[in-house]
């Protein structure tokens, strides 16, 4: 007999993972009712002979689900079963969620969100939403917004599928002319990203910004990935230069660092201050290039006409000296192990707005960048005045504290230092990186 498949979608407050459970007939349908009894559902026979199955879609994670899930584990063999466990092992006693055994659409899956937002907050719920709704009605008034959030379970593949009828984004080349055998990651595999791709990228572009702009994100995150436990190409286990080294104690979540006396600076009696100064030096235009970069990777093709200078700028054919600025934000530190980002494109003719933006969000940081050198925008927003009206639109993002702010004017590879301070507080050793 044929294989068959079935889907469940699990939505939480953050995160929609879907599971496919596939095999025989009889193997799936075993553990498709064993999956909704661990979820209380009741499974019973009416008078017709026909399998009835009734549970409560919309749940609160319990010590019981929990029990019911390792009881599952011990049961069964199958993958499904696995990744079900994972995603709850994550999450806390009393975390709504809610349950379907069928694969959800984008807007239905905001549709159960809400749903569910509104049972768990109860009363506080039109407060809330009034809020959410406030925060974000400069942004939505203005802007349509693209985003990718993939966890490990779904791919998105941006742009034309048939590779015989792809033309690059970033060159306009199609086959014969360049080629398209590798898979294209539309954010860099090495801050976490497996599975958002984009279709029309072709290899040499690919191999382009790998080598000459993406690396100099990926080296000035080097320490977060390590704090952070961004799990890239190979994971990162270790940062060292010849005056430092970090490593990761992942069972007692500890970060280990050794390093030369020189580097310590006692500014009082309860706080040591760090330097550590990156082994690489970092080109800032570069990282904004690939921040960029992303951006261009995810949005529709139909926007790309309006970016033909910032293309020529992210392959580096010119380096730009009227530049907005870059605001890295720290934000909560969430669970999510995959980068997700938002591109987001001005509706109306409001030139005092810039044409485009992104924000991009790993693991505790958030990188915010206006896309330059469109055709749709007036001015550079390089001016205090111009910045600071994009930036009040920015309600959900500019509440968080600024880690960082760069305006990448020089072209070129400099040194960096990370400033590190510990403090003596309590017991307790807390650093604010
Ligand atoms: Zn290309």
């Amino acid at each position: 007999m044929n294989d068959i498949k079935v889907t469940f979608t699990i939505v939480t407050l953050k995160h929609e993972p879907q599971i496919d459970i596939s095999g025989s007939y009889e193997n799936v349908l075993k553990i498709y009712i064993q999956v909704l009894l661990a979820f209380g559902a009741k499974c019973g026979v009416d008078e017709s002979g026909i399998m009835k199955c009734q549970g409560e879609r919309f749940q609160k994670y319990s010590q019981n689900i929990k029990e019911n899930l390792s009881h599952l584990m011990v049961l069964s063999s199958n993958n499904a079963i696995g990744q079900l466990y994972n995603i709850f092992k994550q999450m806390d006693f009393g975390d709504p969620f809610a349950f379907f055994p069928q694969p959800l659409t984008v807007d239905e899956i905001s549709v159960v969100r809400e749903e569910m937002i509104k049972r768990y907050l109860g009363p506080q719920y039109e407060n809330y939403k009034s809020y959410y709704d406030n925060i974000w009605k400069n942004i939505t008034n203005n802007y349509n917004i693209t985003h990718y959030e993939n966890g490990h379970n779904t791919i998105s593949s941006i742009g034309e599928k048939g590779k015989s009828k792809r033309i690059c984004r970033f060159c306009g080349l199609k086959i014969p002319e360049t080629t398209f055998n590798n898979k294209s990651h539309s954010i860099s595999e090495a801050l976490g990203n497996k599975n958002i791709i984009t279709n029309d990228e072709c290899d040499a572009c690919n191999a382009f910004f790998g080598k000459n702009i993406e690396i100099d994100l990926i080296n000035c995150l080097d320490f977060f990935r390590l704090f952070y436990g961004i799990q890239g190409k190979g994971g990162k286990k270790k940062f060292a230069s010849k005056d430092f080294e970090i490593t990761k104690d992942n069972i007692q979540n500890e970060l280990l660092l050794k390093i030369q006396e020189e580097n310590i600076a006692l500014e009082d009696k309860n706080k040591i201050k760090i330097q550590l100064k990156h082994p690489q030096k970092i080109n800032w235009q570069n990282v904004y290039r690939t921040l960029v970069k992303y951006a261009l990777s995810v949005c529709n093709e139909s926007y790309l006409q309006n970016f033909k200078e910032t293309i020529k700028w992210i392959k580096s054919d010119f380096s730009c000296k009227e530049l907005s600025w870059v605001t890295i934000l720290a934000t909560n530190k969430t669970s999510k192990s995959f980068p997700e980002i938002s591109v987001f494109f001005r509706k109306n003719e409001n030139t005092e707005l810039p044409y485009s933006f992104m924000v991009l969000e790993i693991n505790g940081l958030t990188f915010i960048a206006l896309i330059p050198l469109s055709s749709k925008d007036n001015c550079n927003f390089n001016s205090e005045l111009d910045f600071n009206r994009f930036w009040e639109l920015l309600k959900p993002y500019n509440q968080n504290p600024i880690l960082k702010r760069f305006k990448p004017l020089a072209d070129e590879a400099k040194e960096f230092t990370y400033d590190i301070s510990f403090e003596q507080r309590n017991e307790h050793k807390n650093n604010n990186a």
